[in-house]
């Protein structure tokens, strides 16, 4: 794609310059080049007198070398003429152009850049792999990459399954108190959409085997999120369907609340994820399990977010020994970080979410941690550093 285009991909590619950088070596300052040994104890009160032979300005180069008792007006960025090895600054001149006064020696053997100093001609400039930030989209464009050739975004389908749900076009048939809105249709298509993935929306599927074997055959993506249907309901039946079209599923359930009836498996190369239908759940699962798919699937090395250290503000009791991963504010406090939960923390409450900007994370065999403790947590939102392993 062209580098413009392309911030916050993953370069696919060494980008190896094809030039030393810079270019030439170049004035630091805006002032006079010159040879040191000519200005050697020049100060205000006994000023060194040179004639200027000529202007070099950014974009120009000197017409001929520098000789000996001789200096050159020049720019910042413009060539130092061959001869110089000093660039005086022009504050320390009289800022003449025909002869110049250096009123000191304190620039002798200084400013300038020399050629190849930013980057080596055949050097990578940007390596394959780094995630591009503007300063990588300057760097590409300085060593000569109109294109560049980086990871495509992956595809990720997202199918809503439930007869109780409806899309918010149809918010009337809530406000009748028959359906409720498939907040997970949104929200994981968000989820998605942050993550650096490109959302193919399925729709709603009904609580029906047929009718959920239809949407979930020949898929064209890279990844299959649904959500619901995957737990122990009488009319879960997303993983009967796939098992009939021919899925390996490789996992179903794991010791965590929320979402602890979360499956995994192929069908055929693609693999599927199914989250739970809460909607905390399938947020907190999406977060801890599909987030760092779709990051992986887009190049990204460092995939799952990075913990960070942070003091209870409460005492936090879990009730089942399972991995918790409650939602909390986290906040700046002293030197450190502290936590306190959002309020109440069922797996069906969305404003838990709504008003957390952090996943505190309780360990299975940490049934009450008293306030003042230190857990660790997973900062939500795009910020924030991520790693290469979980939990690290
Ligand atoms: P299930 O996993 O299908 O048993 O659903 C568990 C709970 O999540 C039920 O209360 C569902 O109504 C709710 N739920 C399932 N899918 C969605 C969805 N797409 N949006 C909002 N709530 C959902
Ligand atoms: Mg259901």
């Amino acid at each position: 794609m062209s580098v413009r285009d392309a911030l916050h991909r993953v370069l696919g590619e060494d980008a190896v310059s094809p030039l030393a950088l810079p270019p030439w070596d170049n004035a630091s300052m805006d002032g006079y080049a010159v040879l040191a040994s000519d200005i050697a104890g020049a100060t205000a009160a006994a000023p060194v007198l040179l004639p200027v032979i000529g202007t070099i300005a950014a974009g120009s180069a000197a017409d001929q070398p520098l000789g000996p008792g001789q200096s050159f007006r020049i720019m910042t960025g413009a060539p130092v003429p061959p001869g110089a090895d000093t660039v005086i600054r022009v504050e320390d001149t009289d800022g003449g152009d025909t002869r110049v006064e250096v009123r000191s020696d304190r620039d002798a053997g200084r400013n300038i850049r020399p050629r190849g100093e930013d980057v080596a001609a055949g050097a990578v400039a940007v390596a394959r792999g780094s995630p591009l930030g503007p300063a990588h989209l300057g760097m590409l464009a300085a060593v000569g990459m109109a294109r560049v050739r980086v990871h495509r975004r992956p595809r990720v389908a997202i199918l809503s399954s439930g007869d109780e749900l409806v899309d918010v076009e149809q918010f009337a048939e809530v406000l009748a108190g028959r359906r409720i809105v498939s907040s997970n249709g949104y929200s994981i298509e968000a989820a998605v959409r942050e993550a650096g993935g490109i959302p193919v929306t399925l729709g709603i599927a009904p609580d029906d085997p047929a009718a959920l074997r239809e949407r979930l055959g020949g898929l064209d993506c890279d990844l299959l999120l649904t959500t619901g249907g995957v737990s122990v309901g009488a009319f879960d039946y997303t993983r009967d369907v796939l098992r009939q079209l021919g899925a390996e599923l490789e996992f179903w359930r794991v010791r965590i609340r929320p979402g602890a009836p979360l499956g995994f498996g192929m069908l055929g190369t693609l693999p599927w994820i199914g989250l739970p239908g809460n909607p905390v759940s399938a947020l907190v699962t999406f977060e801890l399990f599909a987030r760092p798919a779709v990051r992986r699937f887009h190049g990204f090395h460092d995939v799952f977010r990075r913990p960070v250290s942070v003091t209870l503000g409460e005492t936090i009791t879990i009730n089942a020994p399972l991995t918790h991963f409650l939602r909390a504010v986290v906040s700046p406090d002293g030197t450190g970080l502290r936590a306190r939960l959002t309020g109440p923390q069922g797996s069906g409450l969305l404003s838990s979410l709504v008003s957390a900007n952090a996943l505190l994370v309780v360990p299975a065999d940490r049934q009450s941690v008293p306030a003042g403790e230190t857990l660790q947590a997973l900062l939500l939102g795009e910020g924030g550093q991520h790693s290469a392993v979980p939990g690290l």
